[in-house]
């Protein structure tokens, strides 16, 4: 049995859904079926879930979103209408709607979640209605009877232990089973969603529960590619990685699989495959527990914006016992939370992520650190990226550190850290925000170019 989950993509209007829809049913496997609410028809389209946000947000505002309300509504009647499954289930889904909104809004995060979810939930009901009426035996399954319990953490929900015995018996049901991605439960029977882009790790969890086969992750792109493919052109597919492999890439800039998706799969060691739902014969990518390193010690490069480094230094650093928890603990306290902390003898430096800082955030750090810690000097500079080599085989392979060094010496890059070793998987490089892309292309020729 395999799980397939369908991203926003293929179900942005009626002809992705009917792919979708020829996709289940060309293989007997294909039994639990994730789907994503509507995404983008177009570059410039708003996805339903943040049609769903507006909604809830002008809800809270003025207790009233009719207009809202409608723009969500009228992306389902469109569908409906184009795929003739009546209106019935137009009905159903304003309904709904409208229960939602009469929801307690005093407790804005979870009456958010509880609109954000009407996406994927409605997204299913009418996949599994337009199977129905071609003739296909299947059934939407609300996450609530299935058991998939989530922590009471609104947005940024995880998965509760127990869910997985709960999730079973999704195995032995016939048919096939229409799953929303995106939310479950709490415990105490409120609507909670993961963190945004969330559905993938629905599917992770429904694969893992039920012992799949595989999990076959459908989005809109052939594979994924060793580089981002905007910053460097026509970059190479990669056919295999690693599950290591691939959480550090979509952990640094790969956005195919949210970052969070691998861990219930890897746990138990379900291959994962990318497919396009716009070209499913393509073969995709495998994401596996073992790779055999034919494809060179490098598997990808990423990049990510947005970090800041703090830069301490004292004089006789390294004698001071207690000093780095010292430090960490002033972020604990302001509840940061941080990537990288590469150290030298007298000096560490603690990266992390710039938009969990402010001037006030700043100020008060910075006096910390000085008062309390007695520093010869702290400073917090903006506007880093980190630029990841990444390949398991890395380790064992002679002069990759160099040939990565070299390339940026060529492209004229200036590396302000380097994170190399801590990580069994991949290298850092910190540049300037404004040398990120150039570093890559620069990587992307000296371990692919010449191939
Ligand atoms: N619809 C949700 C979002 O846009 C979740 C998902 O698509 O995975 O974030």
């Amino acid at each position: 049995m395999k799980v397939a989950k369908f991203g926003g993509t293929s179900l942005a209007n009626a002809e992705q859904i009917r792919k979708v829809c020829s996709i289940i049913t060309a293989d007997p496997e294909r039994r639990l079926v994730v789907v994503s609410a509507p995404g983008k028809r177009f570059k410039d389209d708003i996805k339903v879930t943040d049609l769903l946000i507006k909604c809830a947000e002008k809800y809270i505002e003025c207790g009233k979103a009719d207009e809202e309300m409608e723009a969500v509504v009228a992306r389902y009647a469109e569908i409906a209408k184009e795929m003739n499954i009546g209106d019935e289930i137009v009905d159903i889904i304003k309904k709904d709607l409208c229960e939602r909104l009469s929801g307690d809004i005093s407790n804005k995060a979870k009456f958010m979640d509880l609109l954000k979810a009407a996406g994927e939930d409605n997204s299913a009901k009418l996949v599994a209605q337009y199977l129905k009426s071609i003739g296909v035996e299947a059934r939407y399954i609300n996450p609530k009877d299935a058991g998939l319990f989530l922590s009471d953490e609104f947005g940024n929900a995880r998965v509760l232990p127990q869910s997985y015995e709960n999730l079973k018996a999704l195995k032995d049901m016939d048919g096939i089973l229409i799953f929303p991605g995106f939310f479950g439960y709490s415990l105490q029977g409120d609507v909670v969603t993961f963190p945004r882009g969330g559905s993938d790790i629905t599917g992770s969890i429904l694969a893992a529960a039920i012992g799949a086969d595989m999990y076959e992750n459908f989005t809109d792109v052939d594979s994924v590619f060793v580089a981002n493919p905007n910053i460097v052109r026509n970059p190479k597919p990669i056919s295999v990685v690693t599950y290591r492999e691939m959480r550090e890439l979509s952990y640094s800039g790969f956005s195919v699989l949210h970052e969070e998706t691998l861990e219930p799969v890897y746990r138990r060691g379900i291959p994962v495959c990318i497919k396009n739902t716009n070209n499913p014969s393509a073969p995709g990518t495998m994401i596996v527990p073992e790779r055999k390193s034919k494809n060179g010690p490098v598997v990808g490069i990423s990049c990510d914006n947005g970090f800041c480094t703090i830069f301490v230094s004292k004089y006789m650093m390294n004698r001071e016992i207690g000093f780095g928890r010292r430090l960490l603990q002033i972020l604990e306290d302001e509840k940061l939370s941080y990537e990288h902390v590469p150290s030298g003898i007298d000096s560490i430096s603690v990266i992390l992520k710039e938009k969990q800082l402010n001037a006030e955030i700043e100020e008060r750090i910075l006096k910390r650190i000085k008062n309390e810690l007695e520093v010869d000097d702290v400073s917090i500079e903006r506007g880093l990226s980190l630029v990841m080599l990444v390949g398991e085989s890395m380790m064992r392979t002679v002069g990759i550190a160099s040939r990565a060094t070299g390339a940026f010496a060529k492209a004229g890059v200036n590396i302000e850290v380097i994170n190399q070793g801590s990580s069994e998987v991949s290298m850092m490089f910190g540049v300037r925000a404004e040398d990120a892309d150039k570093s890559v292309r620069a990587l992307y020729e000296e371990f692919f170019g010449g191939e």
